[in-house]
């Protein structure tokens, strides 16, 4: 009977592995050659300031559509393009699209606003990240003033002189350095310690529950006010409710991201809704 069992649980693994492997297998097949295909595309989500409501920075996120897989969330398909060293392409895609994006905006006077790119630790394992970055500003005719970097935990267990060299120069351009999903990583403080952040960014796993749960409440609040003594300005994700932004306008965050005022969009969508704020 044990035997029979056992060989049931084997065949019952291998079955649900080879599923898992079938399904990784189709996603990486699908993903090569997606770029030049143009199923990528750069959306835009607002960050907007406390005070003032209005929109002060976008953050770029990636989307991809595939007319095999349909819409793929970067939550799946980033880890696989950072296994498969496709990031590497797609990180230099982000960055030249957001970029030019940005330029295009300022030209029409839409200037009061940063962009602001995720970079992936894989990306921070090249030497020449921070070259990378200036080509994409000088081709864009920007300045490093304009360009926010968000970056997690994952960047700083990396390689440690490389990411140093990396972070210095880009800090050196003007670029604004910000650590992304604070709070969810293994050692978020020592590395606020450590390196040189501008900007800090609450994870969205923090905000969810902020008007339900007193202990998110004092986390958030002790986190803003460690960010404020260290001279850093604060954002929030995934802020949903005004609720949720009533509380954390109370602890004096500084900037909030998420569906309450918009989801990320396209540059179109984007287009309008910052032409509209100008009327105001
Ligand atoms: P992230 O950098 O922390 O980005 C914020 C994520 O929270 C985005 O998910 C955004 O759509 C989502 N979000 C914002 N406000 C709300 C809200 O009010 N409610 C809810 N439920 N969600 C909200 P998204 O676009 O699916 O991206 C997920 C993650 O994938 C990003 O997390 C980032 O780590 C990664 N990612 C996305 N684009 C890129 C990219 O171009 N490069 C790299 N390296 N990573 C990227
Ligand atoms: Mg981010
Ligand atoms: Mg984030
Ligand atoms: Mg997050």
């Amino acid at each position: 009977h044990a035997k029979k069992r056992g060989r049931n649980t084997y065949s019952f693994f291998t079955d649900s592995m080879n599923q898992e492997a079938a399904r990784r297998l189709q996603l990486e097949e699908q993903m090569h050659g997606a770029l030049d295909r143009g199923e990528f595309e750069v959306f835009y989500q607002p960050k907007v300031d406390v005070a003032s409501e209005c929109i002060t920075g976008v953050e770029a996120l990636l989307r991809w559509q595939n007319p095999v897989l349909g819409s793929v969330s970067p939550m799946v398909f980033i880890p696989v393009a950072e296994q498969t060293g496709l990031i590497l392409a797609l990180g230099h895609f982000v960055l030249e699209q957001s970029l030019q994006q940005l330029q295009q905006w300022q030209s029409m006077g839409l200037n009061d606003f940063t962009m602001a790119v995720n970079l992936s630790p894989v990306q921070f394992r090249s030497a020449t990240l921070a070259a990378e970055v200036e080509q994409a500003l000088a081709i864009a005719g920007l300045s490093g003033n304009s360009l926010e970097l968000e970056i997690t935990e994952g960047v700083l267990m990396s390689g440690q002189a490389l990411v140093d060299d990396t972070l210095a120069t880009l800090t050196a351009m003007g670029i604004t350095i910000a650590m992304d999903d604070f709070g969810t990583g293994y050692s978020s403080l020592s590395y606020l310690r450590r390196y040189p952040f501008h900007v800090l960014k609450i994870d969205r796993s923090f905000v969810n529950d902020i008007a339900e749960d007193p202990a998110d409440r004092e986390l958030v609040c002790a986190a803003i006010a460690m960010a404020q003594g260290l001279g850093l300005k604060v954002v929030a994700e995934g802020v949903e409710t005004r609720e949720q932004l009533r509380i954390l306008a109370g602890y004096g965050c500084d900037v909030v991201q998420g569906y309450l005022f918009s989801k990320p969009v396209t540059a179109g969508e984007l287009t309008a809704m910052l032409l509209e704020q100008r009327k105001h």
